[in-house]
């Protein structure tokens, strides 16, 4: 696994959609490099907020627009 690797598949390993071997092999990859770990750790916040804001029908517009530019 290399960092090129390891950033195609962060966004299906945010989702566990990886085999749990493919999980494993990212997952040692990200104890062992900090630039992989940290756009994981970006992603892994962003991915929380969109769900928060998901739940939340009275999200407030601008916080949406706000999201939809982070993640395009
Ligand atoms: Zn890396």
């Amino acid at each position: 696994m290399n960092c090129k690797d390891c950033s195609n598949k962060l966004d299906s390993y945010l989702d566990r959609e990886l085999s749990n071997t493919e999980m494993l092999e990212l997952q040692l990859h990200l104890e062992g490099c900090p630039d992989c770990a940290d756009s994981y750790e970006f992603q892994a916040s962003v991915k929380r907020l969109v769900k928060v804001c998901c739940e939340q029908d009275k999200a407030p517009d601008a916080f949406r627009e706000k999201l939809r530019q982070i993640l395009t």
